[in-house]
């Protein structure tokens, strides 16, 4: 099996790194950084964006496994002190009765950004959100090409329903079960008065669907991708929809979503 480890850089992550390799070279995986079959995240949901990010160019050939230093990740199954049992797991000794993994595959969000000097295009784990630096943002939003409302306030988030319970869920977007191709499209302080109206409710949009964010005005933006900030004067549309793509993530035991929606928001 290829292998490679990201870790948050931490003392405990970093000594939890070395004591997977170490387990991992036991059982004969090969620690590869170009192409590996199954990446393993130790840190946070943080860290897990970061491993993301770090191989977006090789989503479909690649499983993620996430690891947590702290408290229960959305992203990381397995805690500090299960590492042995983990690579029993992944180097298939389990014994007997052990379920066989399995592959979940999470939807994620194509951004396609439109500027003055250039076109870009970005996938994203969790949401894109268009925020504003220095005042209220002006943004036209079009469903399906025809027009929906014209935005005012602090900003918009787009997200995917992993990424639904992150900042989404502080937005009071709803959550949305990963198995749901969809985006959630909703609002960071919109303005409402008798002058200006948007629908203030979240939208979830299906798969088939796209929506585009117009900037009306000369504005300096903040974009983000997930923990990625990008600062631009000269945003002209940013258009959003399901991406072709998705993540995987192997499940060596089963957690399913809303357990861990309970044990990170109730329990
Ligand atoms: P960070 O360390 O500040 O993380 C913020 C928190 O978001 C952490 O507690 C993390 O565990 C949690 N989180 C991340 N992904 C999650 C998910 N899918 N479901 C539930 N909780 C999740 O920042 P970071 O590590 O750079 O992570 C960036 C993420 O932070 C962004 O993708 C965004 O979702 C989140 N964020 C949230 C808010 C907010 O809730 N007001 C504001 C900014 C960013």
């Amino acid at each position: 099996m290829r292998y490679y480890v990201l870790d948050r850089g931490d003392d405990l992550s970093v000594e939890l790194t070395e004591q997977f390799h170490k387990l991992a070279g036991e059982q004969g995986f090969e620690l590869d950084a170009k192409s590996p079959e199954i990446v393993v995240s130790i840190g946070g949901d943080g860290t897990m964006l970061h491993a993301f990010h770090t191989f977006i160019d090789r989503i479909p050939s690649i499983a993620f496994v996430g690891i947590h230093t702290g408290h229960l990740g959305f992203y990381a199954d397995w805690k500090a002190d299960e590492i042995p049992e983990l690579i029993s797991l992944m180097s298939g000794q389990g014994g007997p009765g052990t379920p066989k993994p399995r592959i979940v595959n999470y939807p994620l969000i194509e951004v396609e950004i439109t500027k003055k000097s250039g076109k870009a295009s970005y996938i994203c784990l969790n949401e894109f959100t268009l925020k504003s630096v220095d005042g209220t943002i002006v943004a036209q939003v079009d469903i399906n090409d025809r027009l929906f409302e014209m935005f005012r306030g602090d900003g918009i988030c787009v997200s995917t329903p992993s990424g639904s319970t992150a900042y989404n869920k502080s937005l009071g977007g709803a959550m949305v079960h990963p198995s749901i191709e969809a985006l959630q499209l909703s609002e960071i302080a919109s303005i409402n008065n008798r002058v200006y109206r948007t629908m203030g409710s979240s939208l979830v949009l299906p798969k088939h669907h796209h929506c585009d964010i117009y900037s009306r005005k000369e504005q300096n933006l903040l974009i983000t991708i997930d923990h990625i900030n990008l600062h631009m004067n000269d945003l002209v549309s940013v258009r959003c929809h399901v991406a072709r793509q998705k993540i995987s993530f192997v499940r060596y035991r089963p957690f399913p979503f809303w357990e861990r929606v309970r044990n990170a928001f109730l329990d």
